[in-house]
């Protein structure tokens, strides 16, 4: 096993606005940052559609956009880049060590930045059928849906966002959700409710995918008051039911709560000093670009000081 370049002051898991805000801030503080992504470099914005609530951008910006941008900003600072699969990570003692396959790189502080994936609805065929017909991401896969019909699962912003844009290619979009409302912001929601290709279908589950050779021919479907089953007829299905925090590797390792995300106190520590937890992985509440992209700020600014304070600890001043 190779341990590379002795122990870094800082490493960043993760390139979503959460990783890279705090690469941005620990090079500009002279941390030396080293950031470790996989291999969706921008996490979950690259797959999203314009961005129109992010400040600054009047009039809305492409994730892909904002996520390259970002990155040249953390790189022109001197943050070094890593590209890997996190396969294990030792956080008993400092210097705290992370595998990327077989080399494992040591460092003072950790900020994990990991984010969330998308849930599935647990469907037999749900992952054969993904990238033929299954899908969750419009942005990405949309286009290939013109005239097309397509069903869309989930009732809060994703899925209703989702929709609006499918909506421009699609011959008809059905939102199949399990309640009678959904819990969209309601700007959203008014947009595709005006909309003419969006049909609702209330109350309802998708309990089954039907394919034949070339991918997704439609959907199964069970209205949950009556029990009555029927199909519809589709050529995609869009799953847009949330997310689940990337924390699989910090099981037992790091304080979570049931569902898997960090905990964090005073702002972004975990309960391990020197290790800090930020956006998405940490965060079930907000989610938002601009949420994770100022946790990623405050959890550079806490490792920081944390490196401060060892700095201090070593010098005898404290
Ligand atoms: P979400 O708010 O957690 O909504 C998930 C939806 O999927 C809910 O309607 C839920 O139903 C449904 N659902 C969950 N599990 C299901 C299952 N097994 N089968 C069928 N339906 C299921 O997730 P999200 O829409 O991805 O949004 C996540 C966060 O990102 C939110 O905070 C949201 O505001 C934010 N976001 C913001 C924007 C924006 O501002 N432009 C865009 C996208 C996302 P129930 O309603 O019954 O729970």
């Amino acid at each position: 096993m190779a341990e590379l370049e002795g122990v870094h002051e800082t490493i960043i898991l993760g390139s979503g606005p959460a990783g890279l805000t705090a690469a941005i801030y620990a090079a500009r503080s002279r941390c030396c940052p080293l950031l470790i992504h996989g291999r969706q470099p921008g996490g979950q914005l690259t797959t999203t559609t314009i961005i129109e609530n992010y400040p600054g951008f009047a009039n809305g910006v492409e994730g892909t956009f904002l996520m390259a941008e970002m990155e040249k900003q953390a790189a022109r600072f001197g943050t070094r880049f890593v590209e890997g699969e996190v396969t294990r990570v030792e956080l008993a003692e400092r210097p705290y060590r992370v595998w990327v396959d077989e080399t494992s790189y040591a460092c003072e502080t950790l900020i994990i930045a990991t984010g969330a994936s998308p849930k599935m609805l647990g469907l037999p065929n749900e992952w054969s059928l993904y990238g033929r017909g299954v899908s969750v991401c419009a942005t990405c896969d949309g286009f290939f849906y013109k005239e097309r019909d397509v069903v869309v699962v989930g009732g809060g912003d994703t899925a209703v966002e989702e929709a609006s844009f499918l909506a421009r290619f699609a011959r008809k979009v059905t939102v199949v959700h399990r309640r009678n409302s959904l819990r969209a912001t309601p700007t959203l929601q008014e947009r595709a409710k005006l909309n003419k290709r969006i049909e609702f279908r209330w109350e309802t589950m998708v309990t089954g995918i039907l394919e034949d050779e070339r991918g997704v021919t439609g959907v199964r479907l069970r209205h949950i008051p009556s029990g009555m089953e029927g199909e519809i007829p589709c050529d995609g299905l869009f799953v847009a039911i949330g997310h689940t925090p990337n924390t699989a590797l910090f099981q037992g390792k790091l304080e979570m709560d049931v569902e898997g995300y960090i905990f964090t106190r005073n702002h972004t520590e975990t309960n391990i000093p020197g290790v800090f937890a930020a956006g998405d992985v940490q965060d079930p509440h907000f989610r938002q670009a601009i949420t994770a992209a100022a946790s990623g700020c405050m959890a550079a600014m806490q490792a920081e000081r944390y490196l401060e304070s060892l700095f201090e600890k070593k010098k005898g001043y404290t």
